[in-house]
């Protein structure tokens, strides 16, 4: 039976080199980078395109663990990832994918599709992970969205122009009647004998009535304003940051950023409007790490905790701190009026937008000095319990 052996050895050698070949035409040509790992986080294989997008070569990388290519917090917690998976079997992100943030050679943080499957065999498990590079896809969204912004912003020009000479209308007859008014009252003053103060007393009571009533007009439009508010959901804040953060990381130099999102578990689940929120971590991060563009040291915190005031008891707090310069002294006055930017190329909405959307979610925004000498901006938002 040797001779028959032989030739079952020699066809599944052959098999064997077939499916090695096809495995090395696969791994050299598939467009998204193709990385595989082995159930200690080991690489075992690392394709053409994923020696492109990290920069590193497949002999630098196979055998270290696969933490290298990600940025905190998963770079310290991956091991934690698939060891949690192998035991309990809860499949996070199996088969299930996500966007999230990865790390080139560079140290250069970029955001990427991570879809991930299983193969198991002969007891060895490996993990298969395809990676795709949203930089480009994101910056023509990006392109997509600036436009619509522009476009959005002109006729919001035209609506504020609208807005403001109504509202110009509007407030001109009070304020006309109280210049009256008050000149009455001067007049009476000045006029020769004793004053009338019956006359006196009825112009003041009159301009004070136009003055409230000029109050009345402006909250009437605040009013108006707020009642635009969106649907707010359930949503994970973990999910939400780090997706705020990759989204704020295109088309900024994010090279040597020491990064790190953490979300006390308990204050995972807050109600908010995804996209408005989303753009809220967006300027909040992109401003942080614009600060930064010059410091030695370029730490971001995003972080959310229980809020420790007793003024926002049972909500959550969401932290967005940096290393950066701080705040400029003349700027820390006027941060969230519309228009007011310390940049060559700044338009000052971010920070406006950003508290009109938390004040629409019933909470607040405010900034503080950092721990590193940086700016830190808090806001607080509904918890779900
Ligand atoms: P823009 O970013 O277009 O200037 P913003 O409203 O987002 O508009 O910010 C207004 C200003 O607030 C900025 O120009 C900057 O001076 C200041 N600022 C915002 N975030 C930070 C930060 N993290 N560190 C220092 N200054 C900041």
């Amino acid at each position: 039976m040797a001779v028959a052996d032989d030739e079952t050895d020699g066809l599944s050698a052959r098999a064997h080199s077939l499916e090695q070949a096809l495995l090395g035409s696969i791994l050299a040509t598939v467009p998204d980078a193709l990385i595989v790992i082995d159930m200690h986080g080991s690489i075992v294989s690392f394709s053409a395109a994923a020696q492109n997008m990290f920069q590193y070569a497949e002999s630098d990388v196979l055998g270290e663990n696969i933490s290298m290519l990600m940025p905190s917090p998963d770079r310290e917690r991956h091991d934690g990832y698939i060891g949690h998976y192998l035991d309990t079997g809860e499949r996070r992100i199996i088969g299930i994918g996500r966007l999230t943030s990865a790390r080139r050679r560079d140290g250069s943080v970029f955001p990427i599709e991570l879809s991930v499957g299983e193969v198991s065999d002969q007891g060895r498990r490996l993990f298969t992970g395809f990676i795709r590079d949203l930089t480009e896809r994101q910056q023509a969204e990006r392109r997509v969205a600036d436009l619509q912004a522009e476009l959005a912003h002109t006729s919001r020009v035209t609506a504020m122009g609208t807005l403001a000479s109504a509202l110009a209308h509007e407030l001109n007859q009070p304020l006309t009647a109280i210049a009256n008014y008050m000149e009455a009252g001067r007049d009476l003053l000045d006029a020769e004998g004793p004053v009338d103060r019956d006359l006196l007393r009825e112009a003041m009571d009159e301009s004070a009535a136009q003055a409230l009533r000029a109050g009345e007009i402006i909250r009437s439009l605040r009013e108006f304003i707020k009642r635009g508010e969106t649907m707010r959901q359930p949503e994970s804040l973990r999910g939400l940051l780090a997706e705020g953060a990759a989204l704020a990381f295109i088309g900024v130099d994010s090279r040597g950023l020491d990064m790190d999102i953490s979300v006390d578990p308990r204050v995972d689940k807050v109600l908010a409007n995804r996209v408005q929120l989303q753009q809220v971590i967006i300027n909040l991060t992109k401003n942080a790490v614009e600060a930064m563009a010059n410091s030695p040291a370029r730490i971001l915190r995003l972080s959310a905790i229980p809020a420790p005031s007793p003024t926002d008891a049972g909500r959550v707090e969401v932290i967005v701190a940096d290393s950066g310069p701080g705040l400029d002294p003349d700027m820390s006055r006027t941060l969230f009026t519309p228009f007011t930017t310390t940049k060559a190329s700044g338009m000052g909405v971010g920070l406006s937008i950003s508290q009109t959307i938390v004040e629409g979610h019933g909470g607040r925004i405010w900034a503080s000095p950092s721990q590193w000498g940086g700016t830190a901006f808090h806001f607080t938002l509904d918890a779900v319990d």
